[in-house]
């Protein structure tokens, strides 16, 4: 079923390991030019492809991803 995914990210967790940019199969994540408030380089979500995979929030360390995803509304059947 076709889904529209974005992700929010906690930039003031984020760390910037890049563990989630590896493990985005659409490379849609990328460090930004951005410091959080420890001086870490953060990273954003640069692509409107996201899939709603999770595979970044799983790999953070930290927690710092939050993957949303909306199903596509479906026509109601008519019998
Ligand atoms: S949910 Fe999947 S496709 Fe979307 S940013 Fe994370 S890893 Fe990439
Ligand atoms: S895996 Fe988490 S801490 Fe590491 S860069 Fe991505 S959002 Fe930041």
């Amino acid at each position: 079923m076709p889904v529209k995914a974005t992700v929010i990210i906690d930039t003031e967790l984020c760390k910037g390991c890049e563990l989630c940019v590896m493990a985005c199969p659409v490379k849609g994540l990328q460090l930004s030019d951005r410091f959080n408030l420890k001086g870490y380089r953060v990273v954003e979500l640069y692509t409107e492809n996201c899939t709603g995979c999770v595979n970044c929030a799983l790999v953070c360390p930290d927690a710092a991803i939050a993957v949303y995803r909306e199903k596509k509304p479906q026509k109601a059947q008519t019998a």
